[in-house]
């Protein structure tokens, strides 16, 4: 059953592409082609963190939410190169994408530090994506479920059920990822309905009904409104596809047209 909290989400994760002109530029279209209030989806764009400003100044007023593709753990101090919860709050950040799987498999983020920036960033105000999902051989293996147990148990160790009110998550099969191979709307419907009953028997119920989770791989204008019909989709994380307005616009409307 869709309670309230489980609007669906539609984030475009821009990863390390758009310069700053083109990354105004893509979010002023995006922002032109938003439903009007009162919408049945929330839009988030997640740019480049040197473009966050740039691309927050477009977006104020517009509805659309700003976002980061990563945070540091650690309060501000001497972390060459990091950069603070605190920060992104500061230059109007509402969410945070933490564990994406190229953070994990390209900079060999473990579950461990990913637990420390969900932590992290939920205290300092941010809403958290946490990103999930198994590599093809676990998928052959039958060892989805065991990668998303340890992934889930990992990345949640010690947030208690409050913090939940702040957590999206991002079911994310690696296989899937820029890889125009989409898992089948039956695929993500298993895994995100596994994944609300392990919310269900970590918190309770109640937390896991109202949980967002969204699904990401390759989702695009053909598939979107069929993986987003499924009843434990809940959005969706968008890389390729939200890099264009012609080819996130029509994922939008999926979403707000999704029953
Ligand atoms: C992603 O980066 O999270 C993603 C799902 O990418 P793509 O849509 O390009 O597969």
């Amino acid at each position: 059953m869709s309670e309230p909290s489980r609007r669906k989400l539609v984030a475009g994760n821009w990863k390390m592409n758009t310069t700053r002109d083109s990354a105004v530029e893509l979010a002023r279209g995006t922002a032109r082609v938003v439903p009007p209030k009162p919408s049945p989806v929330d839009v988030l764009l997640c740019p480049p963190f040197p473009y966050l400003c740039s691309v927050g100044a477009v977006l104020e007023g517009s509805g659309v939410l700003l976002g980061a593709q990563n945070v540091c753990c650690e309060r501000p101090g001497a972390f060459t190169g990091e950069v603070a919860v605190d920060m992104l709050t500061d230059v109007g950040c509402r969410f945070v994408i933490v564990g994406h799987s190229e953070r994990r498999h390209i900079f060999g983020e473990t579950n461990h530090l990913i637990q420390r920036k969900v932590v992290a960033a939920i205290a300092g105000g941010l809403d958290v994506i946490l990103c999930v999902g198994e590599q093809l051989a676990a998928r052959e293996a039958n060892q989805t479920e065991a990668v998303l147990d340890s992934q889930m148990t990992g990345g949640l160790t010690d947030l208690d059920e409050s913090a939940l009110g702040h957590l999206t998550i991002a079911y994310e099969p690696c296989w899937a990822i820029g890889t125009g191979q989409t898992a089948t709307p039956q695929q993500a419907q298993e895994v995100h309905l596994y994944l609300r009953k392990w919310l269900a028997d970590r918190y309770n119920p109640g937390r896991a009904q109202s949980t967002r989770i969204l699904y990401g791989g390759s989702v695009n204008a053909k598939n979107a409104l069929e993986l987003l019909s499924e009843p434990d989709v809940d959005g969706a994380l968008v890389g390729g596809a939200s890099l264009k307005v012609e080819t996130f616009r029509p994922i939008i409307e999926a979403a707000a047209a999704a029953k």
